[in-house]
């Protein structure tokens, strides 16, 4: 954990807000169905925290281990149009993610749950983890929500990623 200074230096250069999705955007339960599709529930806050940010001109995107029609769903009805599935090496997805949007580190924020995001989350330049994220995590990350994955955690992380820049920007008028 930061300062929440430098937590709130950290949040106004963001350009980029990447989410894990299960455990993160889910609350980590998956539904097999009879024909082998799954289900997952999204938390309504966390989407219009995701619009309200698109709104400001922040990017979002969608990192995930597994591959899933109803995070495409998802994606579609937000209009992310950053979605990365099946990614098994997220630390090096990263790596294309700055190249092909050109960004720096420091400018992506990255929220997750479990130890297969650890290699992102140690890159960019404001780590998130969950209230239930597991304890290798929490302890790297800058910011830990109150709220647990899939019950508003990710509209916690926007919303103090937003209010570090309208705090910037008032203090610059
Ligand atoms: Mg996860």
């Amino acid at each position: 954990m930061v300062s929440k200074d430098l937590l709130r230096e950290k949040a106004s250069r963001i350009r980029f807000v990447l989410f894990d999705v299960d455990g993160t955007l889910t609350d980590g339960q998956i539904i097999f169905g009879p024909d082998g599709e799954d289900y997952k529930s999204f938390n309504i806050k966390d989407g219009m925290g995701i619009h309200l940010a698109q709104k400001d001109g922040i990017r979002i995107g969608l990192i995930s281990g597994r591959r899933s029609l109803a995070v495409e769903k998802r994606a579609n009805d937000l209009e992310i149009l950053h979605v990365w599935q099946d990614i098994k090496d997220k630390g090096g997805l990263l790596k294309c993610i700055l190249k092909d949007l050109d960004l720096k580190p420091e400018e992506v924020a990255f929220m997750g749950d479990d130890i297969n995001d650890l290699g992102i989350l140690r890159e960019v330049g404001l780590s998130a983890a969950v209230a239930n994220a597991v304890r290798e995590v929490k302890d790297i990350a800058d910011f830990i929500s109150e709220l647990d994955g899939g019950r508003g955690a990710a509209r916690e992380f926007i919303d103090f990623i937003r209010s570090a820049k309208t705090r910037l920007k008032t203090q610059n008028v």
